[in-house]
């Protein structure tokens, strides 16, 4: 799996979506600026459709998928 999940931290809000939803998996993280960032890249199935779950619920669109 080549793809990479990115959080552009100007345009998160730091709402906490992402955190919530893929919290179990570990993916997404606040940073110490309340900002959302990536803590491990996802590696399985379940692991990209709950980054894919995360990006689908940023009310700014600041996860990218690529
Ligand atoms: S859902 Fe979007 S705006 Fe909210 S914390 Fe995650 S990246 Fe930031």
């Amino acid at each position: 799996m080549s793809k990479k999940v990115y959080v552009d931290q100007d345009a998160c809000i730091g709402c906490g979506a992402c955190v919530a939803i893929a919290g179990d998996f570990g993916i997404f993280d606040f940073n110490d600026q309340n900002k959302a960032y990536v803590v491990k890249q996802p590696t399985s199935e379940s692991e990209f459709e709950a980054a894919e779950d995360g990006k689908s619920a940023c009310p700014v669109d600041a996860i990218k998928i690529q």
